[in-house]
């Protein structure tokens, strides 16, 4: 599969219903996805690999895991109804390779090669994306996340404190609503960091 074979599978799966402001659900653009999962990729931390997917939503970044040759796919997220969309996207993938877990990823263990996330960005409840951080480096050496640009000199305190090497792998912009698409106003846009960390 292409990157951007890749790109299009991930934006054709279903979105949030009634995107909940405070999960601060919102589904990664097909695009940033598979920028993030491609990287991991020629890291060699996708193929072959046990992946967890924390506050995995709709299923965007752990399906295309699974797309690129993860060997099994934990999908951790705490909303039923996530969880509904979740399965429906994952409907032709392999059950055999994938776990959906309801619960709070502060209560989830288990142990993987890698992490993917794209976790609140603690707009509404502070901090919220230290608690996917600390579960993530206790789950994964290899962690691929997307973070506030404004969160960059926390991410790299974080890691130096937690003794993890850091690397941003690109910093983009996100279109915040598509509702705004039709709109002549310049669209919203969030100003995002794809992040590595590793053991
Ligand atoms: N990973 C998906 C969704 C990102 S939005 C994607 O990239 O498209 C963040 C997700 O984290 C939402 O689905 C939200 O319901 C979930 N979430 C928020 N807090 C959570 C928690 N404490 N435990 C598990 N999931 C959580």
């Amino acid at each position: 599969m292409s990157r951007g074979g890749l790109a299009r599978t991930l934006s054709r799966l279903e979105r949030f219903e009634n995107a909940k402001l405070d999960l601060e659900q919102y589904a990664t653009p097909g695009e940033l996805a598979a920028e993030l999962l491609w990287t991991a990729r020629m890291a060699g931390d996708i193929e072959n690999r046990s992946v967890v997917d924390l506050g995995a939503g709709t299923g965007v970044l752990g399906i295309g895991a699974l797309s690129l040759g993860a060997s099994r796919v934990a999908f951790i997220e705490i909303d039923p109804d996530a969880i509904r969309i979740l399965r429906h996207n994952l409907e032709g993938f392999d059950a055999d390779r994938c776990d959906v877990v309801q619960i709070d990823v502060s209560s989830f263990s288990g142990s993987f090669d890698t992490c993917v996330m794209n976790p609140p960005f603690g707009a509404q409840r502070e901090h919220a994306d230290r608690v996917f951080l600390d579960r993530a480096t206790t789950l994964a050496r290899r962690i691929y996340s997307i973070h506030n640009a404004n969160s960059r000199s926390f991410l790299e305190r974080y890691a130096r404190e937690a003794g993890l090497r850091f690397s941003i792998i690109a910093a983009r912009s996100l279109p915040l609503s598509a509702a705004f698409e039709h709109h002549r106003k310049p669209r919203v846009f969030q100003e995002v960091v794809l992040c590595r960390l590793e053991r």
